[in-house]
């Protein structure tokens, strides 16, 4: 799995060709678009069509892309209000014809911050709008062949949303980050197939406390437990790591993107080392089954009695 990382680990606006070649130079062949991911900017097609050109330039592939839910009031597409949530589904879909043209398969969007373990989350102020924006969205991005990917918050929520919805369609982004805040994140990844929808990941540590998007193993996060359950999962795509400068205590920009890629290499090693692991796990169980003392003792005495 080749290590990837998102644009934004210096500023997310403004022009982001001085990143790409720096993330290029570093040795990173992929990226998570994360430019603009929170305001109301409309990418126009002279814009997206430079950067396209420049990602020919710098050989770097767009994997995934963060969608914006808009820079005034959090959240547009899942607003009540018609006006703004027209607002956010058309910023959206901004980013959906924006990833197909940049040859990216995944759209990534949050959901509101409840708290895990609230009784009662305010359910009902935003998944109507959440499931109505979702359906129509769902023939453009089909047809372009963009899938969305709701990021973690609160992941119990997302496992509902996600109940009984095509994955073709949609899917989890995991943030480790957002996870190592709350308990049990990882519980309830590995609990019913849920791992099975990761469509984009977001890693990134922190202090279990404050939202800091370090790099892995800076903080408290559980890495051998992440890329365990990682390497269980349906997903294959790029270790994308959403980390940013600002809190690694790392001032050098190049100093930062080499240990960022060594990072993403190391943790895509740990991935590879875990599944080799399950691998020979299953073949020492499948041995013990065919040289099961019994069963060898019953084919014993059925061919002397041929
Ligand atoms: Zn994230």
């Amino acid at each position: 799995m080749k290590p990837s990382i998102a644009t934004d680990y210096v500023k997310d606006t403004g022009d982001p060709e001085p990143y790409l070649k720096k993330i290029s130079e570093a040795g990173f062949s992929n990226i998570h678009w994360c430019h603009e991911w929170n305001t109301d900017h409309i990418y126009s097609k002279d814009e997206i069509k430079d950067i396209k050109k420049n990602l020919e330039k710098y050989d770097l592939k767009v994997t995934d892309l963060h969608a914006s839910d808009g820079e005034k009031v959090s959240n547009y597409w899942l607003s009540t209000d018609k006006d703004e949530q027209l607002k956010g589904e058309k910023l959206i879909q901004n980013r959906i014809d924006m990833a197909a043209q940049l040859g990216c398969g995944v759209v990534v969007l949050h959901i509101p911050d409840e708290k895990e373990g609230d009784e009662n989350p305010k359910l009902d102020s935003w998944i109507v709008p959440l499931r109505k924006t979702l359906a129509k969205l769902e023939k453009s991005a089909r047809k372009q062949g963009i899938r969305i990917a709701l990021e973690n918050g609160h992941l119990g929520l997302i496992k509902d949303i996600l109940k009984g919805t095509d994955p073709e369609y949609l899917g989890l982004c995991y943030d480790s980050g957002h996870g190592n805040k709350r308990t049990n994140q990882l519980d309830i990844l590995e609990s019913d197939g849920l791992k099975d929808r990761i469509l984009c990941l977001h890693l990134n540590d922190n202090d279990g406390v404050g939202d800091l998007h370090t790099i892995p193993f800076q903080g408290t996060a559980d890495w051998k437990r992440i890329t365990k359950i990682i390497s269980e999962s349906s997903y294959s795509g790029p270790v994308t790591m959403e980390i940013g400068m600002k809190n690694s205590g790392i001032e050098d920009e190049k100093e930062f993107l080499n240990k960022a890629f060594k990072t993403g290499k190391q943790l895509s090693g740990m991935i590879n080392d875990a599944t080799k692991e399950r691998l020979t796990e299953k073949a020492k169980e499948y041995r013990n089954k065919n040289n099961d003392p019994v069963k060898i003792e019953v084919i014993n005495r059925l061919k002397k009695t041929r």
